[in-house]
């Protein structure tokens, strides 16, 4: 009898480990990245100044780096400021 209460509270014990490691009781398993996680990070449009989620940004690769604009008009913008006036290739 005595056996069979020890062995029940070892399964409690061992059940509850495993409810809390599941559950996400330690410091890694706040972190769930599930995939698209990143789309929602916030941005800041280096023209207007305007804060939108990556997914709603218009993405343009400008020299090796990916930019993030709120509309089509920003990017269009920035562009115009960055490219040099003395560059004949600047359309792509
Ligand atoms: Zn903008």
């Amino acid at each position: 009898m005595l056996k069979f209460v020890i062995l029940a509270l070892v399964a409690y014990v061992f059940f509850r480990a495993l409810k809390n490691w599941i559950s996400g009781g330690g410091p890694a398993g706040r972190q769930q990245a599930t995939g698209n996680a990143a789309d929602d990070v916030l941005i800041q449009d280096p023209v207007c100044k305007t804060y939108f989620t990556r997914r709603d940004g218009v993405h343009l690769r400008h020299e090796g780096r990916d930019l993030y604009f709120c509309s089509p008009e920003c990017r269009d913008r920035y562009l115009l400021e960055t490219s040099s006036p003395d560059d004949p290739s600047g359309e792509d």
